[in-house]
């Protein structure tokens, strides 16, 4: 395995990014194998970000022939919750992932924790402090000053030992007693400057129950999670650079015999979205969306819900790649991956979205003809159906001017337009209701220039999408633009909610998709790609998610 392992390094040296030459170097001297984890505190949904420590987490593993576990990292019991262990569980397999058996509650280590808080004291490399969280800030220091050690630091082992297994009998209040690893207060890096490693906190785990009423930290327990895993390379974002001596530190005085290496990596940003959890609960909690899974959320759910493929966020996972500078990608080269993806394999329909009535005044009253239209032009595969046409239809209100501006090449009085697989009309004349509004379009078409005769005689300009007005279906179409607004003046700061984020409207569909399932994806023509809701589209009511447009400002190579 070893040599295999060497082997793959060998290969694969000088490709892929930063991580891949840390993986190299490692199988080259010591180690046989690759062992990754991902690790989310069940505290909220995954949001694209994530999709990002996934893909490299289980990517890298693949990779290398190794292992990547699934762990959820549930030291925190007052936000934690089972409902987002559930999601979590389920959005990393629809991104085709597959933890197989590896599936691990940081939560069911806590003895393992315990054990080793223990030895800690043992060696009197821990003591129990009873400064508060405020005097523990003074006695802290700053960047450019030193700590000062704590009153209680130099407890012996025995009143430490007894006060420790107090704290977790339950006898003192939260907040009055913590354990802190003694380390030294004038490091010049202020989290070696006596961390805590455990907190007092009477309250009920969603795992745990009521067992436990000291929880450990972050900077405690996860270096043991990855010792506990035998983890090879704990990968993590930039904001623990700043820790990895602790964490070294942790792993080194377990006790335990896994040397995992941790290696930080810049955390995804996108431009006109949030993606930290914290101010994602926030948008649910105060309803300014529908849910961590409306289709506007940067959320693994709110992006499958809108119709985005698992294929289309792996592509571009890959397309940002992994580096150590943080910066903010445009969500304009997501759009495009989604098309990219979705091109081939959608097939197309037709839809009007605004609709406004056209009537062919010299086509035969109650006649309805059936025309063959390709499903998708760029994939003959996906074959043709038959889309009826009659005397009257609508098209999109943007398609028609009373008075046209210049180079408005569609539909106007005395205008000629192809209706997309079917006839040339011409406009002429309108029908206003009694506020000047018009209400519908007269036109007249000519039979010999049916799609497919081969007529060749006069070119038109404008090709138009349409719909039969008899046999269309009637359908709730959302379009969705960006969540955010982005704030230039200072991209750090606050954003807020776009106000035009969501457009719902009365559209009418071709009646061969009348039959759509949630889930379903269509490409309706000139419009984009569309989803059918799965929450609340109904066979009565189909409801449309558009999952993006068809043009966006990113040109793939830019
Ligand atoms: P948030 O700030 O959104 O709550 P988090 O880091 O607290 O994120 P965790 O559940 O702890 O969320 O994250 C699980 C894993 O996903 C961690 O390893 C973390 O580094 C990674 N991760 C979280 N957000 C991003 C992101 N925006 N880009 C890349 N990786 C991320
Ligand atoms: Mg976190």
């Amino acid at each position: 395995m070893a040599e295999e392992n060497k082997k793959i390094a060998e290969d694969l040296s000088g490709t892929g990014n930063f991580i891949h030459a840390y993986i190299q170097e490692d199988l080259g001297e010591n180690l046989s194998h690759v062992h990754t984890r991902f690790p989310p505190e069940p505290n909220g949904y995954l949001h694209i970000g994530h999709a990002k420590s996934i893909c490299l987490n289980f990517g890298l593993a693949k990779l290398y022939g190794g292992k990547c576990n699934l762990r959820f990292d549930d030291t925190n019991p007052t936000k934690e919750d089972t409902e987002y262990v559930e999601s979590i569980e389920e959005d990393v397999r629809w991104l085709g992932f597959d933890w197989e058996d590896r599936l691990f509650f940081a939560s069911s280590y806590f003895d393992t924790f315990y054990e080793v808080a223990l030895k800690l004291i043992k060696e009197g490399k821990a003591y129990v402090c009873d400064l508060s969280a405020e005097e523990m800030r003074q006695y802290r220091g700053t960047l450019s000053s030193p700590g000062k050690n704590s009153p209680y630091r130099d407890r012996s082992v025995e009143e430490n030992l007894d006060l420790f297994t107090r704290m977790k009998n339950g006898e003192f209040p939260d907040g009055s007693h913590t354990l802190r690893a003694k380390i030294d207060m004038a490091s010049p890096n202020i989290n070696m400057r006596d961390p805590v490693l455990y907190r007092i906190a009477h309250a009920h785990h969603h795992k745990t129950g009521d067992a436990w009423c000291i929880y450990p930290m972050y900077d405690f327990a996860h270096p043991l999670e990855d010792v506990i895993e035998n983890i090879t390379h704990s990968i993590c974002t930039m904001e623990f650079e700043d820790h990895r001596p602790l964490y070294d530190w942790v792993v080194d005085n377990s006790g335990l015999p896994a040397k995992p290496r941790q290696i930080e990596f810049a955390r995804l940003g996108m431009t006109n979205t949030v993606m930290s959890k914290r101010k994602l609960r926030a948008l649910v909690e105060d309803g300014l969306v529908d849910g961590w899974d409306d289709p506007r959320m940067p959320t693994i759910s709110g992006l499958r819900r809108r119709g985005v493929t698992p294929e289309a966020i792996r592509d571009f996972c890959e397309k940002i790649g992994v580096s150590k500078a943080n910066s903010r990608v445009d969500s304009s080269l997501l759009d495009h991956c989604i098309r990219d993806d979705l091109k081939t394999k959608t097939p197309v329909a037709m839809a009007v979205l605004r609709p406004l009535k056209v009537t062919i005044t010299n086509y035969p009253e109650g006649q309805i003809e059936f025309l063959p239209v390709e499903n998708n032009p760029e994939n003959e595969a996906l074959g043709i159906r038959e889309v009826p046409f009659g005397r009257e239809l609508y098209i999109e209100q943007e398609d028609f001017m009373e008075v046209p501006e210049k180079k408005f090449f569609r539909l106007a009085p005395g205008k000629e337009v192809r209706l997309k697989g079917a006839y040339y009309i011409t406009c002429t004349g309108v029908v206003k209701d009694g506020d000047g509004k018009i209400t519908e379009v007269l036109c007249t078409y000519d039979p010999e220039t049916k799609s497919g005769s081969g007529f060749e005689g006069r070119k038109v300009k404008g090709t138009l999408h349409w719909v039969c007005a008899d046999t269309a279906i009637d359908a709730e179409v959302r379009l969705y633009d960006a969540m955010m607004l982005d704030n230039d003046e200072d991209p750090s700061g606050d954003m807020i909610m776009n106000p035009n984020s969501l457009e719902v409207l009365s559209s009418k569909v071709e009646p061969s998709i009348k039959d759509a399932k949630g889930g379903d994806r269509f490409q309706f023509m000139r419009n984009g790609y569309f989803c059918v809701d799965t929450k609340t589209s109904t066979p009565q009511k189909l409801v449309f998610n558009r999952i993006v447009a068809l043009k966006s400002a990113y040109k793939p190579g830019k």
